[in-house]
């Protein structure tokens, strides 16, 4: 007799509920990845990595990369922020297929930053893919990459891919900035750094709280315990840590419930001051009862 599939194994989505809203959290793909030091924090000794990664009882160089979007149905319209890879390997559609829903049902897309992995599902060959909805964009982050002049080398192939994938949706858009509100409930906050004009978004319903923080945190246990390292993966590392360190203290004195694109799926949790630093606490069944 075969022996069971050995993959990890974990549900795509995870519903609950805010206020009179619905949330839903989707795991659109999952990388794991090599050089957890390289990629977190290049320019640190190796053996502080090591030392974190043992203490959090993680392996000191692979690593799981989890890509997830978040759905919010107000009751009036239903809300994708950010549309997930878009390549073959990607699921938000089955996910949303879990939901009951296609691609067609979702009214705003809003995008948090310019990244492939969260503009990548936006189009598919050529054609929108959600092509009823309306599409926020950060105007400081929708203009460096179009305009594309400050962009790093590393970034080039993602300049052609925003512009590609992007330039055609104008008509489309509502450009907002930090401290903007999308629809009722729904506010941009200010998280650049990770890149340029990355926006946060603070969720509110009926007095209950959501804090979508998407890229400003990459690691659930180097970002957040070491919030001053620097990522690779950031475009301005030095705006990155300021804002990190803005928004862990923010989500520590509200005591907010953090959804974070790149956390260990299902991405939901809380920021716990430690001893001067902070910790990702996942949820367990503070959302179930
Ligand atoms: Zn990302």
């Amino acid at each position: 007799m075969a022996m069971f599939d050995t993959r990890p194994a974990r549900p795509h989505v995870f519903i609950f509920s805010l206020g009179s809203f619905k949330v839903a959290t989707l795991l659109d793909a999952v990388d794991v990845r090599d050089n957890l030091a390289s990629a977190l924090a290049p320019g640190h000794s190796p053996t502080a990595v090591h030392e974190l990664a043992a203490s959090n009882f993680i392996d000191r160089d692979r690593y799981e990369h989890c890509f997830i979007p978040t759905l919010i149905d107000t009751g009036s319209e239903k809300i994708l922020f950010d549309t997930g890879c878009g390549d073959e390997d990607s699921s938000l559609l089955e996910c949303l297929q879990d939901l009951g829903l296609g691609p067609g049902d979702i009214d705003v897309v809003i995008i948090t930053h310019g990244h492939p992995d969260h503009i990548g599902g936006l189009v598919k060959n050529g054609e929108p893919v959600f092509r009823r909805a309306r599409y926020v964009f950060g105007a400081a982050e929708f203009s460096f990459w179009t305009g594309g002049n400050a962009v790093r080398e590393a970034r080039l192939a993602n300049r052609d891919l925003f512009r590609r994938i992007c330039s055609s949706l104008t008509d489309q858009v509502t450009f907002i900035a930090p401290g903007d509100q999308v629809v009722p409930g729904i506010t941009a906050i200010d998280a650049a750094g990770h890149s340029p004009g990355l926006l946060a978004f603070l969720v509110e319903s009926d007095g209950q709280q959501l804090l979508i923080w998407s890229d400003a945190f990459l690691h659930y246990v180097v970002s957040i315990q070491r919030p001053e390292w620097r990522a690779d993966l950031d475009d301005d590392k030095e705006q990155a840590v300021e804002t990190r360190k803005r928004l862990l203290k923010m989500a520590a004195e509200q005591r907010l419930l953090i959804a974070g694109h790149h956390m260990p799926f299902p991405g939901l949790g809380y920021i716990e001051p430690v001893n001067g630093s902070f910790r990702w606490l996942p949820v367990s069944y503070q959302l179930n009862v």
